[in-house]
């Protein structure tokens, strides 16, 4: 009965959400957020990004947090950024540790049931892949292969056990995640995926309901949308990525999240009855 493998014990408040955003997406990405499943999440979910805001800070309840590290999509400072969100996890002694991006819809209900059925006690870095073989690291000038490694796509989310965290604190604690990222010269969430599988030797376990907009949204059918842990969206020249959901009009909400949001919580304030 006690080595069940599972943790229904475990609630929302055992879960760290770190939400990645800049000064530049503060008033497009982030209110969407607020509105919508930050709601669900207030007391658990941080926001780490690079202006101090006060607007912000109260809406959040204090929740938005200035890492200093400079507004770019430099991979030094988006690594800056997710060595402060790993401290912070470290800090706050939960027991999971969640990364989103703020294009990242999270269905509160179904992270918290999906942790359940793995043991924070036990190493678990959890996510989706984004490509379809695993980094490959070369010796130069011999193009030897050295070694190769998976890592967890950060625009679909992912999550880190508190065993699997603490193990890593000698080599990414205290800003060292930044060193790594510049010593490989690879972003955060590959630099994530070099430090667990490569340096502490523990895999990635693909968990298919995270969801980046790499990703065919349209893809996902409605039916399924209880099941997943998170959903994207993107824009480029050739329109949008979003997810198909009935609801509100594409022209109020172009990244579906406020339709979305209705299909799964239909007696919310903002919902239509
Ligand atoms: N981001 C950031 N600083 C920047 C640009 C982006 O912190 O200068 C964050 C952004 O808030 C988001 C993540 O990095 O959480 C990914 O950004 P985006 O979705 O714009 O790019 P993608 O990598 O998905 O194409
Ligand atoms: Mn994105």
């Amino acid at each position: 009965i006690l080595d069940s493998g599972q943790n229904k014990n475990i609630t929302l408040d055992d879960i760290f959400i770190s939400v990645k955003t800049t000064k530049h997406y503060q008033n497009t990405r982030l209110p969407i957020l607020l509105k919508t499943w930050f709601q669900l999440a207030k007391e658990q979910t941080w926001f780490f990004t690079d202006i101090d805001n006060q607007l912000l800070q109260n809406q959040t309840n204090g929740h938005m947090v200035n890492t200093k590290c400079s507004a770019s999509h430099q991979r030094k400072h988006l690594c800056c950024k997710m060595s402060v969100e790993y401290d912070r996890f470290l800090e706050s002694g939960k027991k999971w540790f969640c990364h989103f991006d703020d294009d990242n819809y999270v269905n509160i209900p179904r992270l918290v049931s999906v942790l359940q059925t793995y043991n924070h006690h036990e190493d678990w870095y959890l996510g989706r892949t984004s490509v379809y073989e695993p980094v490959k690291i070369y010796k130069k000038p011999t193009s030897k292969l050295l070694f190769s490694f998976w890592f967890a796509t950060g625009g679909a989310g992912f999550c880190i056990s508190r065993s699997l965290a603490l193990k890593m604190l000698p080599v990414a604690s205290g800003g060292r995640f930044i060193s790594i990222c510049e010593g490989i010269r690879l972003p955060d969430d590959v630099s994530m995926g070099f430090i667990i599988e490569h340096l502490m030797k523990k895999n990635l376990t693909r968990v298919s309901e995270f969801h980046s907009h790499l990703e065919q949204m349209k893809l996902l059918m409605p039916e399924t949308f209880r099941d997943q842990i998170s959903f994207s969206y993107s824009k480029s020249k050739n329109g949008w990525n979003v997810i198909n959901v009935p609801g509100f009009d594409a022209r109020y909400d172009p990244t579906r999240f406020l339709s979305l949001h209705c299909y799964l919580f239909p007696h919310f304030k903002f919902c239509p009855r």
